[in-house]
């Protein structure tokens, strides 16, 4: 099963919801609603979203202050979290980000800058969520248990491949040149030819399978991990369908 991004969306305001609730849901996201900061905190027990978007003014306990407890508890620290507010002024976005969101998007908001802010949130986070599976396109990887799956079959990766694919997977849609993963993955200390990370993608890709057409070739820039593969590979397209 592939795992959708699960938004919980903290706005009392019901067409603004549903606005942002709708947007989610056709983009990818799995968004849960509430409507106050209790029933908030019952949805943050019972299980943790992968981003919270947090309206600042809310009946009873306001947004800031819900951002400020999440982030002193050591359960809900780490959870990415945007605010959303008609205040705009620079004092208040200040107050949001010492409060520990990672964003602020003022009201009104198209939902294109909504979703370009979720996105670049979950991405930036992505590779510090150490022991969290890193999902793109149901290609799988967990840093904790060191395991990589493409729509649920298991794949087998050597160290390298899995150190490349976890660097790719948190940066991905961004073209790295052969250099930058020299630095990035193997360490700027160790001295390597740049086609040793040829040999090292062409492996990666191969360990794959049918998932190697993610890992894009940038003709005179270096490779990139990719949700959107400019080669379609038959078996990829199979097992995306499956
Ligand atoms: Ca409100």
């Amino acid at each position: 099963m592939r795992t959708m991004p699960a938004v919980l969306v903290v706005e009392d305001e019901p067409a603004i919801a549903e606005l942002i609730a709708v947007n989610l849901r056709h983009n990818g996201f799995r968004p849960t609603w509430a409507m106050d900061s209790a029933s908030a905190q019952r949805e943050m027990d019972a299980a943790l979203p992968d981003l919270i978007l947090l309206d600042w003014m809310l009946p009873g306990e306001s947004g800031l202050s819900l951002a400020k407890r999440w982030r002193a508890n050591e359960r809900t620290k780490g959870v990415p979290l945007i605010m959303l507010t008609a205040r705009g002024d620079e004092a208040d976005r200040v107050a949001g980000l010492d409060a520990g969101a990672d964003d602020y998007i003022s009201k009104p908001f198209s939902t294109k800058e909504l979703l370009a802010r979720v996105r670049a949130v979950l991405r930036r986070r992505a590779p510090e969520q150490d022991g969290e599976a890193i999902v793109i396109a149901g290609l799988s990887l967990d840093s904790a248990t060191h395991r990589v799956s493409f729509v649920d079959q298991p794949l087998k990766l050597g160290p390298t491949e899995f150190k490349l694919l976890h660097y790719l997977m948190g940066h991905a849609e961004r073209v790295h040149s052969r250099g930058q993963l020299l630095d990035k993955v193997w360490g700027d200390h160790v001295y390597i030819e740049e086609r040793t990370v040829d040999v090292h993608v062409k492996r990666l890709r191969e360990a794959l399978g049918a998932a190697g057409a993610m890992v894009e070739t940038v003709r005179g820039a270096g490779y990139r991990l990719t949700s959107k593969p400019s080669v379609a590979v038959p078996g990829a397209a199979k097992a995306q369908l499956g």
